[in-house]
């Protein structure tokens, strides 16, 4: 089907673009806090409280009000909003920021990826019962990029989110003398082995369970009346025909024809695109805002379970 896959192709597009702006911020000072020189770069510029010379010698009202003011905008303000924004993100768009912009989400997809490719499955560990159907891959070609991906990426984040902190000038110098100072070692290295060791045995476990990104968008999305949510079109049940592509795209291994809304949901609308391929414009998903928990579960469920499988409703025996 034409346009099945554009959302798909647009989550990529925008993961690879958070992914580059992420890695370039500190290259262009647009965020960073340099140990060295103990300074905050914002934007380009160095972040200061912006006092007067001397304001803190004058004890007039003035002086004090200039003193509270510049506070209040340039150290509490902005901690303000940095802590604001993930909930924010959660009111307005649940999950979204995870399934579309994450670049550790992004890291796990790719995981998942070449395990499917290799396994047959996501999971390290064991067969799932809602694996894709996905044709394995050539194991020589896939073995050589999944090392490649565990020799590059782990090492390559790990420089770029230590420039949060050193220069990335130093950092590039010390690279390429081949003189690295235990800082920058450690910041490499840390980084390197909490990728490896997230992106190969835990993948989105994290993203249920300890991403306090995740979390706050989730809470805040669960308990917002109008936040972004996946819907699906419960008056035409008739139409599905239980193909599960829906379930099997689904990295968080949520089930999305079920009416009650799953908290683990991150928006990717992978689902979407599995239904737009199989039903084509009948498509049953789409996003709604604020229109996304069943009014009456059980009685959905029942009627697709019977419209389906013709089993018993939910209380009833056979
Ligand atoms: S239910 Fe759909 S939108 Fe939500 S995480 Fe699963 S595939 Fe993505
Ligand atoms: S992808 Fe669409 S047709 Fe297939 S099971 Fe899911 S809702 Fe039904």
């Amino acid at each position: 089907m034409r346009g099945a896959k554009s959302l798909h192709i647009y989550r990529r597009i925008t993961q690879l673009g958070f992914i580059l702006f992420v890695f370039l911020m500190p290259v262009f000072d647009i965020l960073r806090y340099d140990t060295t020189a103990k300074e905050l770069y914002l934007f380009g510029e160095v972040w200061s409280l912006g006092l007067k010379d001397g304001i803190l010698l004058d004890r007039s009202i003035g002086g004090a009000t200039h003193v509270a003011v510049q506070f209040f905008l340039k150290a509490i303000l902005p901690w303000v909003i940095v802590l604001s924004i993930f909930p924010v993100l959660g009111l307005l768009l649940g999950r979204f920021f995870c399934g579309w912009l994450c670049p550790e989400g992004a890291l796990f997809e790719l995981a998942d990826f070449l395990s499917l490719k290799l396994l047959g499955r996501r999971s390290l560990y064991k067969n799932k019962p809602n694996d894709p159907e996905i044709k394995r891959g050539h194991k020589l070609l896939y073995g050589t990029l999944a090392v490649l991906s565990l020799l590059i990426v782990p090492p390559l984040t790990g420089i770029a989110l230590t420039g949060y902190f050193i220069a990335p000038k130093t950092i590039w110098h010390q690279i390429t003398t081949g003189s690295l100072t235990f800082g920058v070692e450690a910041g490499i290295i840390g980084v390197s082995i909490y990728m490896l060791i997230t992106s190969i045995l835990v993948r989105h476990t994290f993203c249920k369970y300890v991403c306090a990104a995740g979390l706050m968008q989730m809470l805040f999305g669960w308990i917002s009346p109008v936040s972004l949510g996946i819907k699906f079109d419960r008056e035409n049940l008739s139409k599905c025909t239980d193909c599960k592509g829906c379930e099997r795209v689904c990295l968080m291994n949520v089930k999305p024809r079920l009416p009650k809304k799953d908290i683990n949901c991150v928006n990717c609308g992978e689902c979407i695109t599995a239904c737009k391929k199989e039903l084509g414009d009948a498509c049953l998903f789409s996003y709604t805002f604020g229109d996304n928990v069943a009014e009456d579960a059980t009685k959905d469920m029942a009627q697709f379970l019977q419209l389906k499988h013709g089993l018993p409703r939910p209380g009833e025996s056979r």
